[in-house]
């Protein structure tokens, strides 16, 4: 329960706290260490230096600028759930701050560190999925700005490479008669996912799904896009036939492991459940 010996460094700046990861390619960034700290006290990480970002000034924005909302390294969970702009706009993105664990944790956990830690049990994965979302990696080359769909690529790995710093995720600022809603079935209040779905969809002025999100949590080794889910309802005026249709290939195309939490046939009934149930919440929502 007590790490192994590490060294710690908390640099000023982006440029430096780079140049620390280079120097060391098993130096392991810190920001809200959530995840980092259980895994270094159990040693089941060990890495040799900590390169903390927390003191780098100018990393805890949220803002919406040319057509995104971008979102710093150092923005909390916390910070999402209280601040105005998400909680008037982006109700998937709060509703996801808010499923995560309990308000200690979310006191310190990123956004960034969420998804840079990959964990397919992550809530911010399928959500950022489902918002089409872009995250910005920034190394000794400068930036790198990587569609969401190509950032994870298995467990707990991502496109990452490790003198790389996520810096920011950045979400397209929603169109008009937007809704989105985040769905989760957890054993116990604070426990990570048996299943969740996250759903991002607009109406066109006739009612028609202009554009729709479907992102899973917690059934296949990355979050997963349920594509065909998407795409039988991208472009058609919603009923109960397509959205059911909808959640049946949410089902057949999720890939999760029996364990603790249920077996596989439980786990693909769940996802359909919830999938139903978050694009009725969806909908329901861009309705107004
Ligand atoms: C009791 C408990 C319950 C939890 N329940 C949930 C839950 O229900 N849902 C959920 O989604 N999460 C849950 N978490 C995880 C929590 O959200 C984590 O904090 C999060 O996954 C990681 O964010 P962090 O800022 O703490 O990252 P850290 O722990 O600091 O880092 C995690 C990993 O990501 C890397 N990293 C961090 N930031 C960056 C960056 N900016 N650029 C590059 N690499 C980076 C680190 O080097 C490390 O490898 C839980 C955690 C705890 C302790």
């Amino acid at each position: 329960m007590i790490p192994a010996e590490f060294q710690y460094i908390s640099p000023k700046s982006v440029p430096e706290a780079i140049a620390l990861l280079q120097s060391n390619q098993d130096a392991k960034i810190l920001s809200g260490g959530q995840s980092l700290i259980p895994l270094m006290r159990f040693r089941l990480a060990t890495p040799p230096l900590l390169v903390d970002i927390n003191n780098i000034v100018g990393l805890g924005y949220i803002r919406e600028a040319s057509g995104w909302l971008h979102i710093g390294a150092t923005v909390r969970e916390d910070d999402l759930d209280n601040a105005p702009i998400i909680r008037e706009k982006y109700p998937l993105l709060r509703e996801t701050a808010r499923a995560i664990a309990d308000p200690l944790v979310r006191n310190r956990a990123t956004v960034c560190g969420n998804l840079a830690h990959a964990d397919p049990a992550n809530d911010h994965p399928a959500t950022m999925l489902a918002y089409r979302a872009e995250v910005v990696a920034t190394g000794v080359k400068g930036e790198r700005v990587i569609p969401i769909d190509q950032f994870f690529i298995g467990l707990f790995t991502t496109t990452l490479t490790s003198d790389e710093i996520l810096t920011e995720v950045r979400l397209p600022v929603p169109p008009a008669r937007n809704g989105g809603a985040y769905v989760k079935m957890e054993r116990k209040v604070g426990d990570f996912a048996t299943a969740g779905v996250a759903v991002q969809l607009n109406l066109d002025t006739a009612g028609k799904i202009q554009q729709v999100g479907i992102g899973l949590t917690n059934v296949g080794p990355t979050a997963i896009r349920a594509a065909r889910s998407e795409d039988v309802l991208r472009g058609k005026m919603p009923d109960d036939t397509l959205i059911a249709q909808s959640a049946q290939f949410a089902q057949a195309d999720c890939a999760p492991s029996a364990d603790l939490r249920g077996s596989e046939e439980y786990k693909r009934n769940l996802v359909r459940v919830l999938t139903l149930r978050a694009i009725n919440k969806a909908l329901e929502r861009a309705r107004g």
